[in-house]
């Protein structure tokens, strides 16, 4: 090399490299990093272990068919340790206080000796760089804490696809022991319908003064909610939301009595200030006690997982159907011939039909 070569992507003369430190090894016969099998997922998951529970999640998200084949046997053996917990949906649209709540009551429930997972469904996630849970440090002592586990949203994919993903990771937290779990969601779209599936029990946290439009909030999901939170119930803003938690249990008196006989509420808190937060676990409690007792609990479970099922199903058969690309020609084919009054709606769509069918059967 010519001395004068300033660059730096030249090697300058310099200290030599110095020798292996043992020149015999051979690291064709070191022992190689043992491949888990689902067994060994299983028995760890059920023992408690986090790191095994991590993993097992990340392969409940992955879209590689070998991992997706050990997730699904993985879920198999956990779910008869799982379903022994309490399962509570959180939305509310962002800035409502979601996180401030959750790292306030979750901290209420692990102080109390309860095993608390965090599990969020956004969607939106991947557009937004993980606007919900993504950054762990908006729970900062939750984060932290032996009896708190947190799993931000699985960040690609569509609503149904996420909400699977977060069911399946719902039922190993559930055998990893976590007898409480959250699941967190923004209430701004689609979402709160697949959380309201997969949850015991609905709360929905509002702010004052912010307008129901602003907050997103359409009659539907007020309808889902089994408790509605005022938040931000402190300084200034105390009178305001107490008016408007008045203004909510008028409300909710008209509207019509939900199957599990719970009366909804509404309730002021300050997660900031962790004010009433207390309240908020009793009232739970309360609808635990009721609604074991009058059936409801067992009920909804039972009739959330044929839910599941049946939209499990339609979801998979829309996307191998419209992901054919023959059938997708024979659309187009089909849709033409209709449009040009050759033949019918209905004999367009059979024939599209009589091609998936056929490929299917091959
Ligand atoms: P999220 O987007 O729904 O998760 O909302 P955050 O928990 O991030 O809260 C949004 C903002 O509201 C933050 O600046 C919080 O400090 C503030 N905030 C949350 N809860 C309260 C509360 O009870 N009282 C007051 N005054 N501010 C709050």
């Amino acid at each position: 090399m010519e001395k004068d070569d300033k660059s730096a992507l030249h090697v300058l003369d310099g200290v030599n490299q110095p020798s292996q430190v043992n020149p015999y090894l051979n690291f064709d016969i070191m022992p190689k990093p043992r491949q888990l099998k689902a067994e060994d997922y299983i028995q760890g998951i059920v023992a408690g272990d986090r790191v095994l529970l991590s993993q097992a999640i990340t392969l409940i998200e992955s879209s590689l068919p070998e991992h997706y084949k050990l997730a699904q046997s993985i879920l198999e053996g956990c779910i008869p340790y799982s379903g022994n917990s309490i399962r509570i949906g959180i939305t509310g649209v962002p800035g409502a206080g979601k996180s401030t709540f959750i790292e306030a009551f979750g901290k209420l429930l692990t102080a109390k000796g309860r095993k608390l997972a965090v599990l969020a469904i956004d969607p939106s996630s991947e557009r937004s760089k993980g606007s919900i849970l993504g950054d762990k440090t908006r729970m900062e002592e939750l984060s932290v804490d032996n009896n708190a586990f947190i799993r931000p949203s699985p960040s690609a994919g569509t609503l149904g696809g996420v909400a699977r993903k977060t069911g399946e990771s719902l039922i190993l937290c559930e055998a990893a022991g976590f007898d409480t779990i959250f699941v967190e969601t923004v209430g701004v779209g689609q979402s709160e319908t697949a959380v309201g599936n997969m949850v015991d029990f609905f709360l929905l946290l509002m702010i004052s003064g912010a307008g129901d439009e602003l907050q997103g909030i359409k009659r539907g999901i007020m309808e889902m909610a089994d408790l509605i939170i005022i938040n931000k119930a402190d300084g200034d803003n105390l009178k305001r939301a107490e008016l408007t938690k008045n203004q909510i249990n008028n409300a909710l008196t008209l509207f019509p009595p939900p199957p599990s006989g719970w009366k909804p509420k509404a309730l002021t808190v300050s997660a900031l200030f962790r004010e009433n937060i207390e309240n908020v676990w009793k009232l739970i409690h309360d609808y635990c006690s009721q609604t074991k007792e009058n059936g409801y609990f067992d009920h909804n479970r039972t009739t959330q997982s044929q839910e599941r099922f049946y939209s499990f199903m339609q979801e998979e058969l829309l996307t191998s159907f419209y992901s054919d690309t023959i059938v997708n020609e024979k659309i187009k084919e089909a849709q033409n011939d209709m449009l040009c009054k050759k033949i019918s709606a209905y004999q367009a769509g059979y024939k599209v039909l009589e091609t998936y069918l056929k490929r299917k059967n091959k």
